[in-house]
């Protein structure tokens, strides 16, 4: 598939020349092309307006090395990834181009890895995401999808003996309106950027942490939700570091406390028709939207290693801490990992949809929108069924209570998660050998850089990368 030869290399030229003067008259002068690595970190390499159309046509080069980067820019020699031999060429998808609001002066486009000869790269993970969303096509099917941004605002420099310390740049409490009166300006900065953007916000509140803020945004397409996460992450730093603050997206700032989760929400459609509503099922389920439900939730330990991709994601996955740490589904339940959300009556056949909350932004998001596909489609295909719903915190319940009720507590630690991968073979079959490879060896690298480092430690080192 997607084989770039003359013809469709001139056409994405022409495309991209067919764009200049309405970026030219946005004052545009570079386009930034970003895409994100296996351990979560969103790289980018950039060219001046006039090459645009030139990288549109052939890509621009960025080493394969950066496929087994780490999170602190060490680079894992794993067994398909870290070598420094060799090109990439990358590719925007000039239909999601976007003039930043946030950065006077630049555009954005994410991008397709590509091989030399014009093949998508196996280890991208925007081609297999785009791969995965044919697959259900091909079946008929539709998965719509949204990001849930959850970040934290703190002073630019921490404490005067350690300007790396994190302390919340806003006092007022959780939910507070006297915190949203502190960042009024800010909010309002962060909103006109946003819409000018063209994303659509639903909401954007304070969230329960130190100087902990979210922005949650309309579904989409997933390859589209990916790319929104990565733009409302974009904006919310650039409007962030106009207003002198500082922002971490990480899992679990500090050692203590409730972390950032970065829940994503999916619904399975056909014909125009949600399938996570009006049918016989629990909660109105059609029986495939609960073969995709089910198969989330089986496949669940494995999709950790690539939803909560770092050392520090097991900090925050903890019980009674709204992250979801069960391998178990409910009705609005917030410690349960998958949290299925009906919508009013009246509004369902639109809102239905499943919440997955063990998750965090650390995670690729096109990896883990991939992972997601896969398990989903293989519960349609195999029929799968849902257990009892569960209506209360897990970790209320013996662990005999537990074992009845059939909640298995999830992976504890990236260890446990990437074991659990390596043996999920829908996974790892979706993914493919080498990125499968990958992903288990960017974890272990992860794991061995954070062998015997405090909790708080680990915080300190997550804090600022993502
Ligand atoms: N901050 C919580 C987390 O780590 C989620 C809070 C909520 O939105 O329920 O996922
Ligand atoms: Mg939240």
């Amino acid at each position: 598939m997607d084989q770039l030869d003359h013809a469709t290399r001139d056409d994405r030229r022409a495309a991209a020349e067919a764009l200049l003067p309405e970026l030219e008259d946005a004052g545009v002068v570079g386009v930034a092309l970003p895409w994100v690595d296996t351990s979560g970190i969103t790289r980018v390499k950039t060219v001046p307006l006039a090459k645009l159309p030139s990288a549109a046509a052939w890509g621009v080069g960025m080493s394969p090395v950066f496929d087994g980067f780490l999170l602190d820019d060490s680079i894992v020699a794993g067994r398909f990834a870290g070598s420094a031999i060799g090109d990439l060429r990358l590719h925007p998808d000039l239909s999601r181009l976007t003039v930043l609001a946030g950065q006077p002066g630049w555009a954005w486009a994410p991008v397709d890895r590509y091989t030399q000869a014009g093949v998508p790269h196996v280890q991208c993970s925007r081609s297999l995401l785009r791969r995965l969303v044919s697959s259900l096509a091909e079946e008929g099917y539709e998965v719509r999808g949204a990001y849930e941004v959850e970040w934290v605002v703190g002073r630019p420099d921490g404490l005067p003996d350690d300007p790396d310390a994190f302390v919340p740049a806003l006092t007022g409490p959780a939910y507070g309106m006297t915190r949203l009166a502190e960042v009024s300006d800010y909010g309002r900065d962060l909103l006109v950027a946003l819409e000018e953007q063209g994303v659509a916000v639903d909401q954007f509140h304070p969230e329960y942490a130190g100087g902990q803020l979210e922005i949650s945004v309309g579904a989409q397409d997933p390859v589209g939700a990916a790319d929104t996460a990565l733009l409302v992450r974009n904006t919310i730093t650039a409007i962030s570091a106009q207003h002198g603050l500082r922002v971490s997206f990480s899992p679990k700032v500090t050692a203590d406390g409730v972390g950032n989760g970065g829940h994503v929400h999916l619904s399975l459609w056909r014909d125009g028709e949600n399938l996570m509503s009006g049918g016989d099922g629990t909660f109105g389920l059609t029986a495939e939207g609960e073969g995709f439900t089910a198969g989330l939730l089986a496949h669940l330990p494995g999709l950790l290693a690539v939803g909560a991709p770092s050392v520090a994601s097991y900090l925050r996955l903890v019980p009674s801490h709204w992250a979801g740490a069960f391998a178990a589904w409910g009705l609005e339940n917030r410690e349960a990992a998958l949290r299925f959300v009906t919508g009013p009556d009246g509004n369902r056949q639109h809102a239905a949809n499943v919440e997955i909350k063990s998750v965090d932004l650390a995670a690729n998001p096109y990896l883990l929108m991939a992972g997601c596909l896969a398990a989903g489609l293989a519960g349609v295909r195999a029929g799968s069924r849902l257990p009892d719903p569960v209506g209360v915190d897990p970790a209320s319940l013996s662990d005999e209570g537990r074992r009845e009720a059939g909640i298995r507590p999830l992976p504890a630690s990236l260890e446990d998660a990437v074991r659990a991968f390596e043996s999920d073979e829908v996974l790892t079959a979706a993914f493919g050998e080498e990125l499968a490879a990958t992903v288990a060896d960017v974890r272990r690298g992860e794991i061995a850089l954070f062998e015997g480092v405090s909790p708080e430690g680990i915080c300190r080192a997550v804090r600022w990368r993502h």
